[in-house]
């Protein structure tokens, strides 16, 4: 008699089994989205652990986002209890390159207490090394150059390795020096970006083969999420660890969708996917094509318009779940965005009377953008709500001012930090003397600090930046020997206390100023949840969700990038339209790949939802304070009209003639009709409408469109790449 398989294993389908039994030597799940990719790494985890064939410390699992890692190890914990609490090595590229790091900092030049730079601190740094070329950072901006350096550690090219045409294109053709003088400045700094959190590891396993050698044995099986999504740097990274001698197999198991490839803008090569098999000779290849997530319609709305990308493996989906009163996926229109925030959120309270939690439905944007006329629509109804997958709070200045007060206490060489905040708040530190503490650093190879304190102590200075500088260290030096003594949180308080940093908010006569100590007092509060000041800077440097109460009901707003592997039980998909979505960036590249890009995180956002979906379009967005036009977006006319049910939105809300907020018109009475026509005349293709449109239209309206004032997405924007 057959022992009874052990619960986790229930309930999986024949192909699922297979996925989570085939342990030993290389598997790729190749599937759509909802057919339970995920769930199989999961249960394949839970399965490894409970049969004993590894400890936790013996499996290293990547996933996407710090979120979805949460999510795992929690579904683990809930199949084989404590099991899960030694799994050290379950969590992002990123945070396991930190960890990696850390354990060999010296080997790549820095200390382990290095620190991790944002976007911010990049762009400052770049704009600082521009400027010392005596090079115009207005003709060279600093943030192309930001980006470029990106791109070139998503591909795993150091300074050495950039291609000789893109080391012309900047900065008259001193594009290698820059990257190769920032790359020194890091070190000097004691820090690193995130590129290279994966670069440096790759090149301590390429230098040091018993280093890597130690980690094959280490990891005895690994697994990979949303393979699709893997750029160079991270492949190379995966190549290393899954390297092994000839004929021996490696236990490595990579899902992925080709269909939810959605960040080749950030470097992601679709081709990874394609390549397992000839990475990995005698792979077991599995498909899975049940979908458990989403209703018929929402299957079928899916299908339908992902067909229409040409660069595709193809893949059959299909579903059991189909009941007579499951909704249709719904397209609704409003006159602009705060319409429609308002809107949606009047939809969304009435599915609270209905007693739905707000945890179960999400707000998908485009464009980070997006998310205001919700934020504020949902604080002004008092509707909880929480962005993930930003670093939205942290961006707040008050909350880069503190954190680099604590940077400099818990890591004195981060002088991009100490710069920020040296005369905040003012202290009659003019530039002359910062200039001074710049080069007095640079001279004496300490950090500006130190060079302040020194300073302070010499006649170089005039007596008042003296005495400020001299108490700057002061200050500084005291905190710093509190931080083993003191708890952490209460020494943050000291310091913004004492620096005189809240007073600066609470004697500032400014409308924000209340809100700035507010979520000042939100930050000290957050810290808690860390065990000290360098956990919780390193938290923040990772740029995890900033969800501040897990507990509270909340829906979720966020970009669709973020939204990768997710699931609701509803799901609203506002700005559907031209130029927004699919973004103008796609539309200008005038090629496939951008637009099917786009068609690709479409499929996405409308794959996200279980039950119900709602999909907005806008006929004028105010966008950076102007106003436009809009055309519904194509990815309309490709939904199926069987599994697509049209709502007019202005006769549900009340309509539009009065009911605008009070808000002018600036096209004037006209422009009212059309968003009418749009609902109206939805069954004619979208082109045709929007041509149309545009022979009624004034020029006035359409003018505006050319001038593609559509927020680009750009570095940083989103941050789960980041993850
Ligand atoms: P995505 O491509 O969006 O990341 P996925 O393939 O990873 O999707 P999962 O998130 O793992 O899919 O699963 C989708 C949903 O289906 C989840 O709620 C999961 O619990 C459920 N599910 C998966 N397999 C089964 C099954 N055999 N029986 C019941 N429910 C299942
Ligand atoms: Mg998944």
């Amino acid at each position: 008699q057959q022992p009874a398989a052990p619960d986790y294993l229930r309930g999986l389908n024949a192909e699922q089994s297979l996925a989570v039994e085939t342990t030993e030597g290389p598997v790729l799940v190749l599937a759509g989205a909802g057919t339970g990719k995920t769930r199989v790494l999961t249960t394949r985890i839970a399965h490894i652990l409970a049969t004993g064939r590894a400890f936790p410390s013996q499996i290293l699992a990547v996933t996407f986002t710090n979120k979805a890692a949460r999510e795992m190890k929690h579904r683990i914990g809930m199949l084989v209890g404590e099991a899960v609490e030694g799994m050290p090595w379950l969590g992002t590229f990123h945070s396991i390159g930190v960890r990696l790091l850390r354990r060999h900092a010296e080997l790549a030049g820095l200390r382990s207490d290095f620190t991790i730079l944002d976007t911010d601190d990049v762009i400052r740094l770049i704009k600082q090394l521009i400027q010392a070329e005596g090079l115009d950072d207005k003709r060279w901006p600093p943030r192309q150059f930001a980006m470029m350096i990106d791109g070139w550690k998503n591909k795993g090219l150091g300074p050495a390795e950039i291609p000789e045409g893109d080391a012309r294109a900047f900065a008259n053709g001193k594009g290698r020096e820059l990257y190769k003088a920032y790359q020194d400045r890091l070190l000097t700094l004691n820090a690193c970006d995130f590129g290279d959190l994966l670069l440096h590891p790759i090149r301590i396993f390429r230098s040091y083969p018993d280093i890597l050698k130690d980690y094959h044995r280490r990891f005895k099986y690994i697994l990979v999420d949303e393979y699709q999504d893997t750029n160079t740097a991270q492949y190379m990274w995966l190549r290393l660890l899954a390297q092994r001698p000839a004929g021996a197999a490696v236990n490595i198991c990579c899902v992925g969708d080709d269909d939810q490839s959605i960040y080749g803008w950030r470097g992601a090569e679709v081709d990874n996917i394609l390549r397992f098999e000839k990475d990995f000779p005698g792979a077991t290849v599995i498909r899975l094509e049940r979908n458990y997530r989403s209703t018929a319609h929402i299957l079928g709305a899916a299908a339908h318009l992902i067909a229409h990308n040409e660069g595709r493996l193809g893949k059959t989906l299909f579903t059991d779940r189909s009941d007579p009163d499951d909704a249709k996926v719904n397209v609704h229109a409003a006159w602009d965005s705060d319409e429609e925030a308002r809107a949606i959120g009047e939809e969304i309270e009435q599915l609270q009377r209905q007693k739905h939690n707000l945890s179960d439905m999400a707000i998908l944007v485009r464009a980070s953008f997006q998310m205001r006329s919700f934020e504020d629509r949902f604080i002004e109804i008092g509707l909880n709500y929480r962005v993930i997958g930003g670093p939205r709070f942290y961006e707040r200045q008050e909350i880069r001012d503190a954190m680099a007060f604590f940077r400099v206490v818990a890591q004195p060489a981060d002088d991009l930090a100490f710069e920020r905040i040296v005369n905040v708040p003012k202290r009659g530190l003019g530039e002359a003397t910062i200039r001074q503490v710049h080069d007095t650093a640079r001279a004496l190879g300490v950090p500006m600090l130190e060079a302040a304190a020194k300073l302070a102590e010499s006649d170089e200075l005039k007596p008042k930046p003296r005495a400020a500088l001299r108490e700057v260290a002061a200050n500084f030096e005291r905190w710093q020997k509190s931080l083993e003594t003191t708890p952490h949180t209460e020494l943050a308080e000291t310091i913004l206390e004492e620096s005189g940093y809240t007073d600066m908010w609470k004697n500032d006569r400014s409308a924000e100023a209340p809100g700035r100590l507010e979520n000042l007092k939100e930050l000290i509060r957050s810290m808690e949840d860390y065990e000290s000041l360098r956990s919780f800077l390193e938290h923040v440097a990772l740029v995890m969700d900033a969800e501040q109460n897990d507990q509270l009901d909340a829906i979720s707003i966020m970009t669709l990038h973020s939204a990768k592997g997710l699931e609701f039980e509803t799901v609203f998909l506002p700005g559907w339209e031209e130029g927004l979505f699919p973004h103008q960036r796609a539309l200008d590249e005038g090629g496939r790949s951008g637009l099917e890009e786009e068609r690709r995180l479409a499929y996405v956002g409308v794959t996200r939802a279980k039950r119900n979906l709602h999909i907005w379009f806008v006929s004028n967005r105010r966008i950076h304070g102007l106003w436009q036009s809009t055309i519904p977006s194509r990815f309309l006319d490709e939904l199926p009209e069987a599994h697509v049910e049209v709502t007019e939105a202005s006769n549900s809300y009340g309509g539009y003639g009065s009911g605008n907020g009070g808000r002018q018109n600036p096209y004037g009475a006209s422009r009212f009709d059309n968003v009418g026509s749009f609902s109206n005349t939805y069954s004619t293709p979208g082109w045709q409408r929007a041509q149309q449109n545009k022979t009624e239209a004034t020029d006035r309206n359409w003018g505006t469109r050319s001038g593609h004032q559509v927020e680009r997405i750009g570095y940083g924007e989103t941050d789960s790449g980041f993850g």
